[in-house]
């Protein structure tokens, strides 16, 4: 029988703990950790996104404030606001919607925010230290799989793991996390040969394809852990995640449904994020 990982609970009793150490920071006399949130564009999407981060903000405690652009802003203003916003001691994260429009160089834009208010854990500086096991901002969805996996009472050191995805802000640094459960890790990508021979030893598949339904049910070896990080939209409205989530279930010993998997997570990973900035910032 799999069982399934409960994002949506696990995000809430986490967003529950979190109001109360922000409750206990407030009546020590500091200040609510405050969240700058960057939208350039009309994407539906990341403005549903953003309108998430801000209310999940209030809820907790925090300040949050959003700044939206018009899709021709310069990069120059982008860099002008994250200055004032780095120097802003009521915000302790700062957050880039992404993607942004081509004409605006992301690295450039991500490597201008302070490396101690990158709560989106996407600086070079942040992802170094993840590389040399000593993280301090760690990105949101991957540390919010973590948190997944942690959830289970599985033991994770010495386990095959097999990351399907090699993206910068998923499969690349989950990969590092998992390395740093000292897990042996196989990161797989689309020029990857024998893709379902990597899949088919592990015990623990992380999905980050964006392709719906990528992983078939044969490929999940009796007794894994399956993490579908996934989000596609259907042409019927419904979303699927990277799994084929029914004939996986047959094998997996715990499995992420989507919705209600990671998607909540990254949320609850970035308010703790948020908090843990705030903190670093007041000593
Ligand atoms: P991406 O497009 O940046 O990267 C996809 C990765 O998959 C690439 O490394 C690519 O090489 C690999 N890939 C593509 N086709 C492949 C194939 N046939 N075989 C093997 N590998 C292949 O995507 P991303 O930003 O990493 O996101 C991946 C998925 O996760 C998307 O569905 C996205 O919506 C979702 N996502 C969810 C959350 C969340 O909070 N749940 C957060 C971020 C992304």
């Amino acid at each position: 029988m799999f069982k399934k990982i409960d994002g949506k609970k696990i995000a809430s009793e986490l967003r529950t703990a979190i109001k109360k150490q922000t409750d206990a920071r407030i009546a020590r006399g500091l200040s609510k950790p405050g969240l700058a949130v960057i939208l350039v564009g009309e994407n539906p999407a990341s403005e549903v996104y953003v309108r998430n981060k801000c209310n999940a903000c209030e809820e907790v405690g925090f300040y949050s404030l959003s700044k939206t652009f018009p899709y021709g802003v310069t990069e120059d203003e982008l860099l002008t606001l994250i200055e004032d916003l780095n120097n802003n001691s009521a915000i302790n994260g700062i957050l880039v919607q992404l993607p942004l429009p081509e004409h605006i160089n992301e690295e450039k834009i991500i490597e201008a925010i302070d490396p101690l208010k990158d709560v989106d854990g996407f600086h070079p500086y942040n992802i170094g230290r993840l590389a040399l096991r000593m993280p301090v901002l760690r990105s949101c969805t991957p540390k919010g799989i973590m948190t997944l996996l942690k959830s289970t009472g599985v033991a994770l050191e010495g386990k095959e793991a097999v990351v399907i995805g090699a993206s910068n802000i998923v499969g690349r640094p989950v990969s590092l996390e998992l390395l740093m459960a000292r897990c042996t890790v196989t990161t797989c990508h689309s020029r990857t040969v024998n893709l379902e021979e990597h899949v088919k030893r592990a015990d623990i598949i992380i999905a980050a394809v964006g392709i719906p339904s990528f992983v078939k049910g044969e490929w999940v070896k009796p007794g894994a852990i399956v993490i579908d990080v996934g989000i596609n939209r259907l042409e019927t409205g419904k979303l699927s995640g990277d799994v084929d989530y029914d004939a996986a279930s047959k094998n997996a010993s715990w499995i992420t449904p989507v919705p209600g998997g990671v998607g909540p997570m990254t949320i609850a990973s970035l308010l703790e994020n948020t908090l843990q900035a705030a903190e670093l910032q007041s000593g």
